[in-house]
């Protein structure tokens, strides 16, 4: 494949930006390639700057649940950025925006518009710890919640990916009162409650594990998290950055069932702009500054252009729950597909599905936990990963990542997509 352009962009890039990324995901280096640079992008498809045209499954990492440059989003910017692009000051677009995410999410009496989900977290964590005083946070291994100091403890993601299970620069005492469980092993967290009695602030959690794959909650794993805090005076949050909106107006709550006491949201509350969010029941908020002690701040926060993509998003989620039927579907087909693929040529792949997010490990049997997600052949994926991208299928370019689909996709592009995976893993398995 000519990929001259981007290459050349990447050797400027190198210079001037480390790795030459601005996330490191995105430098493909899981998959041993080189990353492709973006022209544009349009419904589900994403071109790059060679000219090469793609079905998107990263879709801007969850972002763009309504497939690219959706008219009523560039509607909804365009009118706001005639008006100017930020003031500092209140908007009516950020009252509109918390009523409606106070209609979507009932349990979401207040909410604090950030801008990003790194953000959302961080500021979320130091309300449950002002609201509780106490110091002691427990996340579970394999979960990302952004880069925040005291959460990139046994983080997923990229860090999952590079095989770094700590960051450099992160202070020893910012650490050590993160406290690390298993997902999906209820277990683990009552023996931290027991051996920190009263001292736990809040227990994190992506509801749906999606940064080390897509691994959902089993049984009454979210269930039981639930009564374990409000036993403990601990409180639940609920890390819906990409869960939030997507599997249910409401999110994870919504879907599962369970109220968390505080939810973060990011990726598609911004509708492709950068925001993120927390918010839960008004006691609570009601710590946070102005009103109460907890301090959080942001210049740029409820920036009107931003609110203006994320409202326009909302609305069009929340006055369309087909959509929500409409892209579940086309997951499971894809992940029906894939798994059929897997069946008929003996190719260990395990496929996950929750809502519309997808992942299909290269591993056998059941995937439910880390450990069991870490077996994945990561070389396997990045051979996958290349011989898609040669198809036009642009995939997450390390193994740890969902596949988004969006309501963009077409039963088409699915098919293209399940054609181009069955010829895929024929060529691996042939050599
Ligand atoms: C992406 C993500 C974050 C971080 O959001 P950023 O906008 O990248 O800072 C936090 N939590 C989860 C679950 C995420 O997937």
């Amino acid at each position: 494949m000519n990929n001259k352009t981007s290459e050349a962009l990447f050797e400027r890039a190198k210079k001037v930006i480390p790795g030459g990324v601005n996330s490191p995901v995105r430098a493909f280096r899981a998959v041993g390639a080189n990353p492709l640079f973006i022209e544009k992008a349009n419904g589900s498809r994403i071109y790059d700057v060679d000219g090469h045209e793609y079905i998107d499954y990263v879709c801007s990492w969850g972002p763009m649940i309504l497939g690219h440059n959706h008219p009523e989003i560039l509607k909804s910017v365009s009118e706001a950025i005639q008006k100017g692009l930020s003031y500092g000051a209140p908007t009516a677009g950020e009252v509109e925006i918390a009523e409606l995410i106070n209609e979507m999410v009932p349990n979401i009496e207040m909410v604090r518009m950030v801008n990003s989900g790194t953000e959302a977290v961080m500021s979320a964590i130091r309300v449950a710890r002002g609201y509780t005083n106490r110091n002691k946070i427990v996340k579970f291994e394999g979960c990302y919640h952004g880069h925040s100091d005291s959460l990139l403890v046994k983080a997923g993601s990229g860090l999952l990916t590079e095989g770094v299970p700590d960051s450099l620069g992160v202070p020893k005492n910012a650490a050590e009162d993160t406290l690390t469980a298993q997902y999906n092993d209820i277990t683990t967290v009552e023996k931290l409650f027991e051996e920190n009695n009263g001292e736990i602030a809040a227990v994190i959690v992506e509801p749906v594990a999606a940064n080390m794959g897509v691994i959902a909650p089993q049984g009454d794993f979210l269930k039981d998290l639930r009564a374990i805090c409000t036993k403990n005076g601990a409180l639940l949050i609920f890390d819906e950055v990409i869960t939030g909106f997507r599997l249910a107006k409401g999110g994870a709550q919504e879907f599962y069932g369970i109220e968390a006491d505080l939810v973060t949201y990011g990726k598609i509350i911004g509708g492709g702009m950068p925001v993120g969010a927390y918010g839960g029941r008004r006691e609570i908020m009601s710590c946070v500054s102005p009103l109460g002690g907890v301090y959080q701040a942001g210049t740029l926060s409820g920036n009107p252009v931003a609110m203006a993509a994320g409202l326009a998003q909302l609305r069009m989620l929340n006055e369309n729950p087909e959509i929500y039927v409409t892209i579940n579907k086309l997951a499971k087909k894809l992940a029906d597909g894939l798994r059929e693929i897997g069946e008929k040529y003996k190719a260990p792949i395990s496929v996950n599905v929750v809502g519309s997010l997808v992942c299909a490990f290269f591993t056998e049997g059941e995937v439910t936990n880390y450990a069991k997600a870490k077996s994945s052949d990561t070389a396997a994926y990045a051979k996958y990963f290349i011989k898609m991208e040669e198809k036009g299928i642009y995939l997450a370019p390390a193994q740890f990542e969902a596949m988004f689909v969006s309501f963009a996709h077409t039963e088409a592009d699915i098919d293209r997509t399940l054609n181009a995976a069955e010829e895929t893993i024929k060529e691996i398995i042939g050599g």
